[in-house]
């Protein structure tokens, strides 16, 4: 989309710093920076309760063999970087304004 002259500056959505080729609702680079890096601390958070849970369970659940505790192992993995992946996207939602 083409801005009229007269926008040629945009403010940042969260700070209200203009920027030059910010879009109306965008954040400046700087704010970018500071709403992932929390978003991250804040999905890391997150994926490690919620794996440290799924990780318990599992190993109430599973029978006692190689091959079940690998498996586990694996579904532990792969629930921490579902959740860690999805707790960043909500965060980062939730931390733009
Ligand atoms: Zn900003």
């Amino acid at each position: 989309m083409r801005l009229p002259s007269g926008f040629a500056e945009v403010p940042c959505a969260r700070c209200g710093a203009f920027t030059p080729g910010l879009a109306f609702g965008e954040l400046c680079r700087d704010c970018v920076k500071v709403t992932t890096a929390r978003a991250n601390r804040v999905a890391r958070l997150i994926s490690l309760a919620v794996t440290a849970l799924a990780a318990a369970y599992v190993s109430l659940r599973i029978p006692p063999t190689p091959t079940a505790r690998m498996w586990a192992a694996i579904c532990v993995v792969v629930v921490y970087l579902i959740v860690r992946r999805v707790a960043k996207k909500v965060a980062m939602e939730h931390l733009r304004g």
